[in-house]
């Protein structure tokens, strides 16, 4: 009998987070053949995403009205209700705001080590390598877990993922016991993003700095996301300047990205903005100013005024992406 991989997986709106199918090809590259893979999702009226789950890996559902919003003292004693008898060998879950949440009170329960923040899987067998960035991306480091039960969170975006199989695996519901002396509840979850691209699993970020001037500024950086069908984030310096909220603020303080095409307008390279974007796959900075060190970290310059600019990428992935075959 092999060893057991627990993979936490995640929904939004309902839907089945993409890094949930990540972590399900990070606990294939982890493992051997015999070894035992289940995808575990906590909420409440999940019935899709635990049918589109199963089509990648054998299931368990706790779906709870209690789990229908995230509360950190309740995904835990759900969590490890489920996790106790099973005794993983591993659990996987994604960097996100709940992962990282919950993963180090994962770790501590279980008495395991914990590598965070995982972008590249590597090795075979027992020398099983995880990569993670240091000092804001500057360097990566490989690490090895020496013990078992092991707790990995995956960087979403890094690690190709999972396909679908021809056939479907079971799903098994679990009861969840509420527990009866909760500290706090979460009476009401008001969101500020309803409807919009994830800016963490966004395959294309179009991001504005202090150099688009005001809130009206960022229009023509909407109107570019929205034809590349990508996500609108920002500097801090865009930020506390008061042209947008500071969700969109992408950094060491604030979102990690990694797309495959990160567009920089009007923002300078400042070292804590690189930190959270730097990684991206392809990085296009558009800048007036030459000698701006963003220019350092891209792929692609454009030298010129972003209000010139923008519009004008913006009509011609337009003409591309619209046009009939
Ligand atoms: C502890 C700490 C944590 C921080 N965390 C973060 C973080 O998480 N994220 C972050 O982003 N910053 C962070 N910062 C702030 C960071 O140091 C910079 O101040 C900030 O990134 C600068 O934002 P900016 O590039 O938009 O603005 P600026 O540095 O003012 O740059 C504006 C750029 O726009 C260009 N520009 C102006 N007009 C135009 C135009 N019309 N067309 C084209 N280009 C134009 C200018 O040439 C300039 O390069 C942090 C700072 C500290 C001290």
């Amino acid at each position: 009998m092999g060893n057991t991989y627990v993979i936490v997986a995640e929904t939004k709106g309902g839907r089945l987070r993409q890094v949930s199918l990540e972590a399900i090809h990070a606990a294939a590259l982890a493992s051997h053949e015999e070894d035992k893979r289940i995808a575990l999702l906590l909420g409440h009226q999940l019935k899709e995403a635990a049918d589109e789950l199963a089509r990648y890996t054998e299931v368990i559902l706790i779906d709870h009205p209690d789990l229908a919003s995230y509360q950190a003292e309740i995904y835990f004693a759900a969590l490890t209700q489920a996790l106790d008898p099973i005794q993983p060998y591993a659990v996987i879950f994604g960097h996100t705001a709940i992962g990282r949440d919950l993963a180090p009170q994962i770790a501590a329960h279980l008495n395991a080590g914990q590598i965070s923040d995982v972008t590249a899987i590597s090795g075979s067998g027992d020398a099983i390598a995880y990569t993670r960035p240091l000092y804001a991306g500057k360097a990566f480091e490989n690490r090895q877990f020496s013990s078992s039960p092991q707790v990995i969170t995956i960087r979403p975006n890094n690690i190709a993922p999972a396909q679908p199989a021809s056939t479907s695996s079971s799903i098994t519901e679990l009861s969840y016991t509420p527990s009866t002396s909760l500290r706090s509840v979460i009476k009401e979850v008001v969101s500020k993003s309803a409807g919009r691209i994830d800016l963490t699993e966004a395959k294309v970020v179009v991001s504005g700095g202090r150099g688009v001037k005001s809130k009206a500024g960022f229009q023509p950086l909407e109107e570019l996301a929205e034809v590349l069908q990508g996500a609108v984030g920002a500097s801090r310096g865009a930020c506390d300047a008061g042209y947008c909220d500071y969700s969109l603020q992408i950094g060491q303080t604030g979102k990690v990205v990694t797309p495959e095409i990160y567009i920089a307008c009007g923002i300078s390279g400042a070292i804590q903005h690189l930190a959270g974007m730097s990684q991206s796959r392809i990085i296009i900075a558009i800048n007036k100013d030459p000698e701006a060190p963003i220019f350092k970290v891209a792929d692609y310059g454009i030298v010129g005024d972003l209000f010139e600019v923008v519009p004008i990428l913006a009509e011609e992935f337009r003409k591309l992406l619209c046009a009939p075959n």
